[in-house]
Formats: C-alpha cells, sequence, structure tokens
C-alpha cells in the first residue's frame, strides 16, 4: 500500500470547511485592510532561500527539500531548487524582480498555500503545512518603516483570530533592534556567553559563534537559567529603534490591543543557521552568514495559544528592514506575518460539522428513464441557488430516501412518471416527514422559502 508520505496529511471532508473557513475569512479581513493577493512559486532557487553565503561554501540544510535539479538537454545548465519553506523570501525575490519600489507605494501583499520544511512531526507541526502570509514592503517615502505600519499589522491580526472565534491569544512582542544597536548587543551577549558556554546545549554552543541571538530562543530546560541571566536586547536598542519599539506599544493600547513584551523571543529560521555543521558538509564561517539574520529587525512577535500545548504558536512575524537589500533589491524595508493555517484550525472551537452545509435538497428518480428528467430538474433547482444532490433511476424509493436522509439532505424531490405529466412533484420535509405536490415552477422557492424560516 503506497501511504502519504511521513509529515504530509491529506485533509478530508468535513474538516475541510475549517479549512474553507479560515481562509476565507482572511480574504475578507485582507479586503477590509486593503490587501492584495500575490501568488509566488512554490520552488524557488535554492540560494533565494540560502542566502549565498559563499562561493565556496555548500549550503544543505537539514530542513529545506533542496534538490539539484537536471537540464533537459546537454546544453541546459542543472540548478539546485528548494522547495519554499516559508513565504517572504519569494515575496521579496517577486518584489525586487518586478521593481514593484518603482510604484513609490506601499505594497500590501498577501499569499496562502503550502511550505515545506523537513522538521520532526509531531502535532501542530508537518513537513507540509499550510500558511496565510502578508506582506507590507515599500520604499521608506511610502511609509514603510513607520510604526503604524506595524500597529496596524498586529491589529488586523487580532481583528481576524476575533471574527474566527479564537480567543485566549496572547501576543508577544520585542524588538531585536537594528544593524545600529545588534554588534554591541551580540559583544555583551557573548561575552556573558563565554563564561557558561561549555555548560549549554550543542545547539546553543554552535549558536553561540554563528548567531549568538538564536541562545535566546533555546528550550532545553537546563540551559534556561544561564539564559534568564543574560543580557536583553531591549536594554540595547539605540534612540530610534527605542522609540520606534515604543510608538508600536502606544498605538497598540490606542486600538486596546494586548500584548506582553517577550525579551526572548527572536525570531529567525533556523534552516538558515543549522545548515553545515551538522551535516559534515565543507563549510565556512564567515561574516556574511551571521549578517544572514540581519535583516530581521526591530519589531518581532507571536501570537501564542494555550491550548496547542508545544508547538503553541499559533502566528509570527516581524520587521526585516534590510532583507530588500541583502536580496540586491532597492531600499524597501517591511513587516509581515505568517500564519500557521494547520495550527488555527487546532484552536478554533468551532466544528467541522457546524460550518458544512448540507444539500438543500436530494433528487430521487424513480423508475426508468426518470434520470434524464431528475437532471433537468437538478439544472433548473440549481440555476436558482438551490444545493441539489442528485439520486439515481436504479435505486428504490426506500434506498434514495434513506441516503437523502443520511447526507442530511433537508427535502427531497420525487421524480417519477406521474410527477412528469403533471410537472409537479412530491416534496418531502425529510425531519418531519411531511409531503406536499409541488409545480415545477414553484418548486425552489418553496425550498428556498422553508429554509430560511
Ligand atoms: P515561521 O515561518 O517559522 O515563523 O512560522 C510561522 C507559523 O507557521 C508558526 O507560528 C506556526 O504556526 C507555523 N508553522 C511553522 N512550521 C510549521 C510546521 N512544520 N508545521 C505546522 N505549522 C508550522
Amino acid at each position: 500500500m503506497i501511504k502519504a508520505v511521513r509529515g504530509t496529511r491529506d485533509l478530508l471532508p468535513p474538516d475541510t470547511a475549517l479549512w474553507n473557513f479560515v481562509e476565507t475569512a482572511a480574504r475578507d479581513i485582507f479586503r477590509l485592510y486593503n490587501f492584495r493577493e500575490i501568488r509566488t512559486p512554490i520552488f524557488e532557487q535554492t540560494q533565494l532561500f540560502a542566502r549565498s553565503v559563499g562561493e565556496e561554501t555548500d549550503i544543505v540544510s537539514k530542513e529545506m527539500y533542496t534538490w539539484e535539479d537536471r537540464g533537459r538537454a546537454a546544453s541546459d545548465k542543472g540548478e539546485s531548487l528548494t522547495l519554499r519553506p516559508e513565504a517572504t523570501a519569494g515575496i521579496v525575490r517577486a518584489y525586487i524582480e518586478h521593481d514593484l519600489n518603482r510604484t513609490g507605494l506601499l505594497q500590501k501583499l498577501y499569499m496562502m498555500g503550502p511550505m515545506f520544511r523537513r522538521e520532526r512531526p509531531q502535532k501542530g507541526r508537518y513537513r507540509q503545512f499550510f500558511q496565510i502570509d502578508a506582506e507590507v514592503i515599500g520604499p521608506p517615502a511610502a511609509g514603510s518603516e513607520s510604526p503604524s505600519v506595524d500597529a496596524e499589522l498586529l491589529e488586523m491580526l487580532a481583528q481576524y483570530l476575533e471574527r474566527i472565534g479564537i480567543t485566549g491569544w496572547t501576543l508577544e512582542l520585542n524588538s531585536v533592534g537594528c544593524a545600529n544597536d545588534r554588534p554591541k548587543y551580540n559583544e555583551a551577549l557573548r561575552a556573558a556567553l563565554a563564561k557558561d558556554i561549555d555548560k549549554m546545549c550543542e545547539d546553543c554552543r554552535r549558536r553561540a559563534v554563528t548567531n549568538p541571538l538564536r541562545v535566546l530562543d533555546c528550550k532545553v530546560p537546563e540551559d534556561q537559567p544561564i539564559i534568564e541571566k543574560l543580557p536583553r536586547m531591549l536594554d540595547y536598542l539605540d534612540e530610534s529603534c527605542r522609540q520606534h519599539f515604543q510608538t508600536v506599544q502606544d498605538l497598540l493600547a490606542a486600538v486596546g490591543v494586548p500584548y506582553v513584551i517577550n525579551s526572548r523571543m527572536v525570531r529567525g529560521l533556523d534552516y538558515y543557521t543549522r545548515t553545515a555543521f551538522e551535516f559534515g558538509v565543507p563549510y565556512v564561517i564567515n561574516s556574511r552568514m551571521v549578517r544572514g539574520l540581519d535583516y530581521y529587525t526591530r519589531t518581532a512577535f507571536e501570537f501564542t495559544h494555550g491550548a496547542l500545548g508545544a508547538q503553541n504558536a499559533i502566528l509570527g512575524g516581524g520587521r526585516y528592514d534590510g532583507l530588500s537589500e541583502s536580496l540586491g533589491g532597492p531600499k524597501a524595508p517591511g513587516i509581515g506575518f505568517a500564519i500557521g493555517e494547520d495550527r488555527l484550525v487546532l484552536a478554533l472551537s468551532k466544528t467541522a460539522e457546524e460550518l458544512s452545509a448540507p444539500p438543500d435538497a436530494y433528487i430521487a428518480p424513480l423508475g426508468a428513464g426518470m434520470d434524464r428528467e431528475a437532471a433537468r430538474l437538478a439544472r433548473e433547482l440549481r440555476k436558482q441557488g438551490v444545493v441539489v444532490e442528485l439520486g439515481d433511476e436504479s435505486f428504490r424509493l426506500k434506498k434514495s430516501l434513506e441516503t437523502a436522509s443520511k447526507i442530511g439532505a433537508r427535502y427531497a424531490v420525487i421524480v417519477g412518471e406521474n410527477e412528469v405529466k403533471a410537472d409537479a412533484f412530491a416534496l418531502k420535509n425529510l425531519a418531519t416527514g411531511e409531503q406536499v405536490t409541488v409545480q415545477r415552477a414553484e418548486l425552489a422557492r418553496r425550498i428556498q422559502s422553508t429554509l430560511s424560516t
């Protein structure tokens, strides 16, 4: 038996109703805040995600699905391609490639779709998972650096979660500073880490060299007492970052969105940093690699939810003021987020059954030759907006009525020879058993009017 690949899964009805519900609500919200949809390819050149760390370096990431795509002809060069592990890189690539900077306006873009990471699968963590992603990016003159952009994005998220009925979330907020203050902080962190690093986990020891900021993200219990005592980025912010962060908070207070400050939250995707050390691929540490995460600047945030257990982040996001430039593009600061749809669906209190709409009517053709008549009637009713499931003339009436009940239809419409001759059909209310004869022209109205009462 061939099964779905480990870490991937099928989404079946009725559960897909939950997915449609959160996606439709997201589109509605994006419309209200004047975001527009972008769709980028599911795979990109590996270097877009790996951010070329040096010609001599072979980047193989533990978490990325990367393959060497062979050319089709001898003259075609092969290239290294990767299934997208996140959406921002592709969107910023598209922004640069299509020169969206020249509009001089903020681009408010959203996207939904599957992402791929070779993680250890567990509840709420999959190798193919879905994200709802949004980005605000543009030239500084369009206001892309403004803290009001950050606050609006966060307020939009709060409103979205409220709309889909998710309560009990916590907005965790931090500022990770910028290129001005980060080096000083990294230095302070390295100095503080120097005395205890030998007692820390392997990941931390590696991060202390490559990107000390990521040490703060460590979840290993034994490391926590050491991490608690490390210096806080918030105490190292320069004046402009400090003010930026303060304004984001003031605006959140003004619109009534609650938050907590989590000075340990650093965002940054592990697949940039894990890479070659663990694979033993030839590797050179260079300053450009550490720069890899420097384009995450200032505001960083996560919405977490208590009901989700270990994988408690429903969504995460932050600023990346230097990303466009690090990809060879213009100065185009931005901020964005990615909602993990798989976890969002887990946090919903609505059930799939509540959100699934059964058909209004089941049409039961009775006897030879009636499939044609039933098909005609179904077509007419559907044109008028009635949701119809169509039976088959080979079924006996008992079986048709049972099927109609099983699928939850409210009515059965019986199409037999007599009905066709009279141009009037037996309409049976499946809940009450009540049956009336209704003229063809009246049928749709009758079904719909009783539906709404
Ligand atoms: P990230 O792009 O890592 O910031 O992730 C954003 C959100 O995507 C997280 O808060 C999760 O809700 C979700 N997410 C990330 N990785 C996975 C995964 N492997 N499986 C399911 N959801 C994920």
